[in-house]
C-alpha cells in the first residue's frame, strides 16, 4: 500500500488564507513543507480519502493523474474535505466520451479521456449534501459514472481489492463524519480525520486491528483541547491507547495531518519537535 498526502492542512489552509500571525508569516517566508493545502490522501493510484478544491494542485505538481481514481472514501461534507465541483468536472454526458475530439470540442467537454466508474463511499448525510448541489450526478443511473455506497457505522465493505470499515467519528452531529479502516495487500491503515475521539462502540472496533499506519488529524496541536478535533495531547493519548491494546504492527507509523496554523507550529518546527517521540508530521507530497 502506497500512501501519498495530497494535502495536510485544516480548513483555513496553512498559511491561513487571510492571516498574518507569526506561524502564517513563517510559512509564507519559508515555503516548502510549511505550506499546507486542505487535507486529502491518495492510496496507491486508485483510491482517495476526501476530494477537495486543492488536492488537484498537489497531484498535478507530483505528476499524479487523478482520473485513475476508482474509489473515493468521503469522511464528511465540510468544504475542506468534499468539493462537489470536482466531481462535476469529472462528470460527462455519456456519448461525449466516444465522440471524436473535434466533435467534443464543439460541445465543450470537461475532459478528453475516459474515466472509470467512481465508487463513492460516504454517509447518508454526505449523500444529501452532494445531492443538494449536484443532483445531476445521481439523477440518471446510466449517466452517473458514480456509484454511491451509503456506509453504516461499523460496517465493512469490499471493493477493488480494498476492505473498508466505516467508523463513526466525533465531529459535528453523530453520523456527520466517518473515519475509515482500510485494508489492502495485507496492510492496514487507520484514517482518522476529522474527529475529536470515538464513542465506546467504535473504540471496540478500532481495537480489533493491528495497524501498519495510523493517519490522525492534529488540528489543535499545542493549543485548544476541545471537541470535534484532536490536539497533540489527544494524539499522544490515542497512540498510547492503541499501543496498550497491541494495535500497532511491527514498524508501524503514526502520522499527524489536518493541521491548523493557529495551534500547530510550522512544519519545520513541529516535525523536529515530534521526531524524538516517533510521531511523524505529514506534509503535502509525503509518500509512505
Ligand atoms: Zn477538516
Ligand atoms: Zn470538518
Amino acid at each position: 500500500m502506497n500512501v501519498t498526502f495530497l494535502g495536510t492542512g485544516a480548513g483555513e489552509g496553512y498559511p491561513g488564507l487571510f492571516c498574518e500571525c507569526p506561524n502564517c508569516t513563517y510559512a509564507r517566508v519559508h515555503g516548502g513543507r510549511n505550506i499546507r493545502t486542505n487535507t486529502a490522501t491518495l492510496i496507491d493510484a486508485d483510491t482517495m480519502l476526501d476530494m477537495n478544491d486543492t488536492c488537484f494542485v498537489t497531484a498535478a505538481r507530483m505528476g499524479i493523474p487523478l482520473g485513475r481514481v476508482r474509489h473515493l472514501l468521503i469522511t464528511h461534507s465540510d468544504d475542506d474535505h468534499l468539493s462537489s465541483q470536482m466531481l462535476w468536472w469529472r462528470f460527462m454526458t455519456p456519448g461525449l466520451d466516444t465522440m471524436p475530439k473535434a466533435e467534443q470540442m464543439k460541445i465543450s467537454s470537461p475532459r478528453f479521456t475516459a474515466v472509470p466508474d467512481l465508487h463513492v463511499f460516504g454517509s447518508r448525510a454526505t449523500k444529501h449534501a452532494l445531492m443538494r448541489v449536484r443532483p445531476e450526478i445521481f439523477d440518471t443511473p446510466s449517466r452517473q459514472q458514480i456509484i454511491y455506497h451509503q456506509i453504516e457505522d461499523g460496517k465493512s465493505y469490499q471493493e477493488g481489492g480494498l476492505t473498508i470499515r466505516a467508523i463513526r467519528a466525533q465531529h459535528g452531529a453523530p453520523g456527520f463524519c466517518h473515519n475509515y479502516i482500510v485494508e489492502r495487500g495485507g496492510k492496514t491503515l487507520l484514517y482518522a480525520s476529522d474527529t475529536g475521539g470515538y464513542d465506546d462502540d467504535m473504540m471496540k472496533i478500532l481495537f480489533e486491528y493491528r495497524y501498519d499506519l495510523v493517519i490522525m488529524e492534529g488540528t489543535y496541536g499545542l493549543g485548544y483541547n476541545g471537541p470535534g478535533h484532536m490536539c497533540l495531547e489527544k494524539n499522544r493519548a490515542f497512540r498510547k491507547l492503541l499501543a496498550d491494546h497491541g494495535c500497532f504492527a511491527d514498524n508501524a507509523r503514526m502520522v499527524i495531518t489536518h493541521m491548523s496554523p493557529h495551534w500547530t507550529p510550522p512544519h519545520d518546527e513541529y516535525a523536529a519537535m515530534l521526531s524524538d517521540e516517533g510521531i511523524d508530521v505529514a506534509y503535502d507530497g509525503l509518500r509512505i
